[in-house]
């Protein structure tokens, strides 16, 4: 070996592991699950949202990995990731189902968007339900900008955004029973009743309804956003989505993968 060679050799071995810069170590590791024969609107969110994510990996230092092969949900892979992010699906297999459910039921992190927490009954799996803290219900058709507010500006995962603010256009789903009825749930955002009603072919008439959520069982966050091209263009919402995915992999990278999360740790707000 030469010694130019050696030398590219030792700048490889440093430089190419992660996006966390020059030999340090990312914060946490956070891979993202996504399909490309969905719905195309949601095709279309995942696609904008991996070099989102991806940037904001670098600038914040940690590592961030995307996929559409949903059988890397198995025990081996998720051992290396502290946040499991799914893009506008879920697992459809009952091996990638049980590996996710060891993975949560022991400290791992998740970030759910858009349809990822949708389900046709509780009977397609019962766990998922329990873990969401509601079914789905109704939507909204077709896509529409909606105004937000904020449930709990203190909450980390709101660090940074505003009591409220105008989401852009997205198919905003209705939830039965109200998640903010269910034990450990705490809401984040709702759809604010000005809204309403909301849509033309299809329309929510009224209520509450949460759109972001977080079961204090876990480490998870989900959130109704990712319909279209359009979730992205708001600076205030990107915001939340950046504030809410640091909270999600500083809190699971400091507790381990291996421990089981009991309710949410106060002492991780900043
Ligand atoms: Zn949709």
């Amino acid at each position: 070996m030469t010694r130019l060679m050696r030398a590219l050799f030792f700048l490889m071995l440093f430089v190419l592991p992660g996006s966390a810069g020059f030999g340090q170590e990312p914060a946490f590791r956070a891979i993202a699950f996504y399909s490309t024969h969905v719905e195309q609107d949601h095709v279309d969110f995942a696609l904008q949202a991996i070099p989102f994510f991806g940037a904001m990996a670098k600038r914040d230092g940690f590592e961030f990995k995307a996929t559409s092969d949903w059988n890397e949900m198995n025990p081996v892979a998720l051992k290396q990731y502290q946040v499991v992010l799914w893009l506008d699906d879920a697992p459809s297999t009952a091996a990638q189902r049980l590996a996710f459910e060891e993975y949560m039921e022991h400290g791992g992190g998740w970030f759910g968007f858009h349809i990822a927490g949708w389900m046709d009954g509780r009977q397609t799996w019962p766990w998922f339900a329990d873990f969401l803290g509601t079914l789905f219900y109704g939507n909204d058709w077709p896509p529409l900008p909606a105004k937000l507010t904020v449930d709990d500006p203190q909450h980390p995962a709101m660090k940074g955004v505003p009591a409220s603010f105008l989401s852009p256009a997205n198919e905003w789903y209705s939830w039965d029973p109200d998640p903010r009825k269910t034990p450990g749930v705490r809401v984040l955002m709702t759809l604010a009743p000005s809204n309403y009603p909301i849509g033309f072919k299809d329309t929510l008439e009224g209520g509450d309804i949460p759109v972001t959520w977080t079961n204090t069982k876990y480490r998870m966050l989900y959130t109704n956003m990712g319909h279209g091209d359009k979730i992205l263009t708001n600076p205030q919402q990107n915001r939340f989505f950046e504030s809410a995915l640091l909270w999600l992999g500083r809190q699971s990278a400091s507790a381990g993968s291996v421990v089981r999360a009991i309710g949410c740790n106060d002492s991780d707000r900043d």
